[in-house]
C-alpha cells in the first residue's frame, strides 16, 4: 500500500505559510513570545478544520492540535503523532518573505536575487549537488525562508489531507500538533502530553533527506566561585586576595585545542564557559558542560573541579565552591526502550526509496524534552536547510518525500499490530 497517487499540496501550503511573520522572541514575557504566531494558528485549524479533521484547536497557549481518525480497529495500533513547529528564528527577520523557486537547478551555487551579496554556495552546501534537476525553494536574500520548519507543517498537513481523502489507508488514530516558541526553547512549556494523547511521535524538523536523529546531547551547567579576600587597596599589601586573578588563572588553565565548542565536532562533548561575573572578594564563572554520555559529564565536572582546587592552592587564603545543575539527558536513553520507533522510521523510508541515516544533534530537541515528559519522539528530516539565515532552502523534491514518509509511518504501525 505505497502512496504512489498524492496530489501534492505541500509547496502550496508552504508557499502561504512562509508569509506569515512568525518569529519568537527570547526577552518576551507573554506566551507564546509573540502573538502573531497565533495568526498562522488559526489559519491552520481552519485548513484542518476544511479538510475534515472535526476536533482541530488551538489551545490558549498556541498549540494546535487535530486528529486523523482511525481506519482500521484493530487492538494494539498504537495512537501516532506528527509534531512541528510555527515559529522562526528570532536571529533573522521573517516579516515580508519572498519565496523564490529556482527550478531545475543546476548545481551551481545561488545568488538570491533582491541581494546578490547573499550566495548559497555549493561548498558549504554540499547536498545541494544531490539536488540537479530538482525545484529548490529560497528567500529573495532579505529574510530567512522559514522552512524551519514551515515545511514540517505543509508536510504533516499534506499527509494528513491524502489519509483523510483515502479511507482505504489503513493506519490507527494519527495526531498532529503544532506548536509555538521552539526556537527560543520553549516550545513544549505548556504541551500536554496527556491530551496529545499518543504512546509515540516524531518531529518532522530535521534537515538532510533520509535524517533520523536519535540522539542528543546530555547537558549540565556548571558554576564555580572563588572566594578572594577583599581590603583597601592601600593597605592591601600581604592581605588582598583577588578573586578576578584566581578566575582568570583558572580560565587560561583550561585545556586549549580540545574540548571547547570551537575545536568539537560531531560526537565529542565540551566545557564551555559563557558567563563571568566578579569583584574582589568573588568571581563567579558559569560553565555549559556537554556530551552525549553521562559519565563524560561527570569527566567534565571532575576536571573542571581538579583546575580550580590547582590555581586555588596558589594563592593563600583563597577558596572554592561549585555547583552542578543538570539540564537535559540524551534522548537515545528513552528512545533505546523504544526501539520500534525508529524502526518504523527506518522501515518507512525504506518502503519509499529513501536512505535512512541515523543522526545525532550537538543540542537539545523538544523532541529530547517530550520523550522526557513520556513520549518518545525522534526528529526526522523536513529538508529545510541552512536555517536560521537568509541562505536557508529546500528542495520541493524532498518535501515531497518526507509526506511519503510521514504516510508510511502511519501505514506501518497499524501493520504491526
Ligand atoms: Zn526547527
Amino acid at each position: 500500500m505505497i502512496p504512489s497517487d498524492i496530489t501534492y499540496t505541500c509547496v502550496d501550503r508552504f508557499l502561504k505559510y512562509v508569509r506569515y511573520d512568525t518569529q519568537s522572541s527570547e526577552t518576551s514575557e507573554t506566551y507564546p513570545s509573540t502573538l502573531k504566531q497565533l495568526v498562522l494558528g488559526e489559519e491552520l485549524v481552519k485548513e484542518l478544520l476544511a479538510m475534515g479533521l472535526k476536533d482541530a484547536e488551538m489551545d490558549e497557549f498556541g498549540y494546535v492540535m487535530a486528529t486523523i481518525p482511525a481506519t482500521v480497529d484493530r487492538p494494539g495500533i498504537p495512537v501516532v503523532g506528527f509534531i512541528a513547529h510555527m515559529d522562526t528564528s528570532p536571529e533573522v527577520s521573517g516579516e515580508n518573505v519572498k519565496p523564490v523557486l529556482h527550478e531545475n537547478y543546476n548545481g551551481k551555487d545561488i545568488t538570491l536575487p533582491a541581494d546578490p551579496t547573499i550566495v548559497i554556495t555549493v561548498d558549504d552546501n554540499p547536498d545541494l549537488s544531490g539536488k540537479i534537476g530538482e525545484t529548490i525553494i529560497t528567500s529573495d536574500g532579505t529574510t530567512l525562508l522559514g522552512a524551519d520548519n514551515k515545511s514540517g507543517i505543509a508536510e504533516i498537513l499534506d499527509a494528513a489531507q491524502h489519509l483523510i481523502t483515502h479511507p482505504e489507508i489503513p493506519h490507527g488514530v494519527i495526531r498532529i500538533c503544532i506548536t509555538p516558541d521552539e526556537e527560543v526553547g520553549a516550545g513544549t512549556k505548556y504541551f500536554d502530553v496527556k491530551k496529545f494523547g499518543c504512546q509515540y511521535a516524531y518531529t518532522i524538523d530535521g534537515e538532510h533527506l533520509g535524517s533520523i536523529e536519535n540522539e542528543t546531547f546530555c547537558a549540565d551547567s556548571m558554576t564555580i566561585t572563588f572566594k578572594g579576600v577583599n581590603i583597601h587597596p592601600g593597605f592591601a599589601k600581604g592581605k588582598m586576595v583577588n578573586s578576578i586573578k584566581i578566575a582568570a588563572a583558572f580560565i587560561d588553565s583550561l585545556p586549549k585545542g580540545r574540548l571547547s565548542p570551537e575545536t568539537t565536532a560531531n560526537m565529542e562533548g565540551y566545557v564551555h564557559p559563557y558567563v563571568l561575573n566578579g569583584g574582589i572578594e568573588e568571581t563567579t564563572v558559569k560553565f555549559l558542560l556537554r556530551s552525549f554520555e553521562v559519565t563524560e559529564l561527570r569527566d567534565q565536572e571532575a576536571l573542571l573541579r581538579e583546575l580550580a582546587e590547582k590555581v586555588v592552592a596558589d594563592f593563600p587564603k583563597a577558596s572554592m565552591t561549585y555547583k552542578v545543575e543538570e539540564s537535559y539527558r540524551n534522548m537515545r536513553f528513552v528512545l533505546d526502550e523504544h526501539p520500534a520507533v525508529l524502526e518504523v522510521a527506518r522501515l518507512a523510508m525504506e518502503r519509499m526509496g529513501i536512505t535512512p541515516h541515523f543522526g545525532s544533534i550537538r543540542g537539545g530537541t523538544d523532541g529530547a524534552r517530550l520523550s522526557y515528559m513520556g513520549l518518545p519522539c525522534p526528529n526526522i528530516f523536513a529538508g529545510e536547510h541552512s536555517f536560521h539565515s537568509k541562505r536557508e532552502w529546500i528542495s520541493v523534491q524532498d518535501m515531497h518525500k518526507a509526506v511519503q514518509t510521514i504516510i508510511a509511518i502511519a501505514i506501518i504501525w497499524a501493520e504491526r499490530a
